[in-house]
């Protein structure tokens, strides 16, 4: 009998079950694939080391400027050895998971789990039982049904490609389809991003979204908003695509990235009484419970925010809850996030809209300027900084960035805004220069008062 059985092992699923163990319980993880899930295998990481790759074109473009000389005829890219050498990596930190798992003193069990009752999952025809389970499958890609959908490949996919298509559709207006795009469009491939809204990233600030679609146009990529695609028929070695406008594309690659759903099939929870949300998600109160006493969920099989850093955070609070004093809650909000598309975006809490919809008088800074960097070398790209304001509390609610690091600067900024810091603060913080973060503590002009 188990303290804990967790069924993934993916980021909240490694870390529940390590700091579970590390509490003295006697804790086996579940896993199908691989360890680490989706973070390590087939997103955030390899994604990232994909977004370096494509951001060596720029270096080589801008080197000029500095005075190098490289010769373009003898720059090649190679995506087979990128590849490579990103599953070399990634290898290394499956291990690296392993060993900090058999370390903690988790027993590991590989294959798909079934549970049978609330305290009795089957792996195979091998029965295990424990006092908790905690459901930590994640999520995976979906693609619309339309027809030749079997030709569509989503970022799990992409991560494996044999070689790289001279031009590729990316169908979604998210996270995924805005990095996948920039990588693309990064490594010479020429992209096109379908989405079907006016604008795409909803929900982010409106000026980082119109002045990210402005730089992706600058960096080549074809962006076609207001359409959808409605059906994809292979040709040849080729795919010709249908789009909702009436007009027609050829590509050698169609990429959804159209959200991901949660994981649930197979585990027998319904006929338990767990509880389904209608989009999938595991239904679970504030502290991870489902509907079954014993039952827990957590990470992107919930449906709160799919960061790994928030499942990580969940674990953290689980655990503590299961086998530690039992104190400890999630807080949501100020969740910092960042796309890493070219430029990055950068963004913790309210963006302008959602600051006035929550009823704040806001006062908005902004500034857009060209990075230091980009004077010799010419290039055209622009970085955009945003803060919003509490007309009455002088307190920043938002931070938004479209620039080199934004992601890396934001971080900093998010403890700020956590901590409630004012604008006065900020404005009495010295900078650091010459820097584009200063520029987030020398926005004194506010270009809007409503
Ligand atoms: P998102 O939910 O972010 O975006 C999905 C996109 O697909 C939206 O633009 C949506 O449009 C569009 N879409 C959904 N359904 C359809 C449809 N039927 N037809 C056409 N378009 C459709 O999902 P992603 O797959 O990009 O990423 C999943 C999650 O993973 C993200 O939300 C994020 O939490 C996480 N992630 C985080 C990253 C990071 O931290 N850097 C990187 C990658 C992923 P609409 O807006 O109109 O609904």
């Amino acid at each position: 009998m188990f303290d804990l059985i967790v069924i993934g092992a993916g980021s909240g699923g490694v870390r529940l079950a390590r700091m579970s163990a590390q509490r003295g319980a006697r804790v086996a993880v579940v896993e199908s694939r691989y360890l680490g899930g989706t973070c390590v295998n087939v997103g955030c990481v390899p994604k990232k080391l994909f977004v370096y790759g494509a951001h060596v074109r720029d270096e080589l473009e801008d080197a000029a400027g500095y005075g190098w000389k490289v010769p373009g005829e003898q720059v090649a890219f190679d995506w087979p050895t990128l590849v490579a050498n990103k599953n070399a990596e990634i290898e290394r930190l499956n291990g690296i998971y392993r060993r900090m798992l058999e370390s903690a003193g988790v027993t590991i069990i590989e294959g798909s789990a079934r549970l049978t009752d609330a305290q009795t999952v089957m792996v195979g025809d091998r029965r295990y039982q424990a006092r908790h389970i905690t459901v930590a499958t994640g999520s995976w890609p979906v693609v619309p049904d339309i027809p030749g959908k079997e030709c569509i490949l989503t970022s799990n996919e992409m991560f494996y490609l044999p070689q790289l298509p001279r031009q590729a559709v990316v169908w979604g207006g998210g996270y995924i389809a805005v990095e996948f795009a920039g990588i693309l469009a990064g490594l010479g491939v020429e992209t096109t991003l379908i989405y079907r809204g006016e604008l795409f990233l909803r929900g982010f600030d409106d000026d980082v979204r119109r002045f990210t679609a402005e730089e992706l146009a600058k960096k080549g990529i074809h962006l076609r908003f207001g359409v959808t695609l409605d059906s994809v028929q292979a040709e040849g070695g080729h795919y010709n695509l249908a789009l909702s406008d009436g007009s027609r594309l050829t590509t050698g690659l169609v990429m959804a990235a159209t959200g991901r759903r949660a994981l649930t099939e197979g585990l027998g929870l319904e006929a338990l009484g767990v509880e389904l949300e209608a989009s999938g998600h595991i239904r679970v109160d504030e502290h991870f419970q489902t509907k079954v006493p014993n039952i827990t969920a957590l990470g992107d099989v919930i449906g709160t925010p799919q960061l790994t850093p928030v499942a990580l955070a969940q674990a953290m609070v689980l655990s503590q809850r299961l086998f530690g004093d039992g104190g400890g809650e999630m807080d949501y909000q100020h969740i910092p996030t960042a796309v890493f598309c070219q430029p990055n975006i950068g963004t913790v809490g309210l963006t302008e809209a959602e600051a006035k919809a929550a009823g704040h008088q806001v006062v908005i800074y902004r500034s857009e300027f060209k990075p230091m960097k980009y004077t010799l070398s010419g290039r055209q790209e622009r970085c955009l900084m945003k803060l919003v304001v509490d007309k009455t509390t002088d307190q920043v609610l938002g931070a938004h960035m479209v620039g080199p690091d934004a992601g890396e600067i934001l971080q900093g900024l998010a403890v700020a805004i956590k901590a409630g810091a004012t604008k006065a603060e900020f404005d009495s913080t010295i900078g650091i220069h010459p820097t584009s973060a200063e520029e987030f503590v020398t926005m004194r002009e506010p270009v809007a008062d409503h």
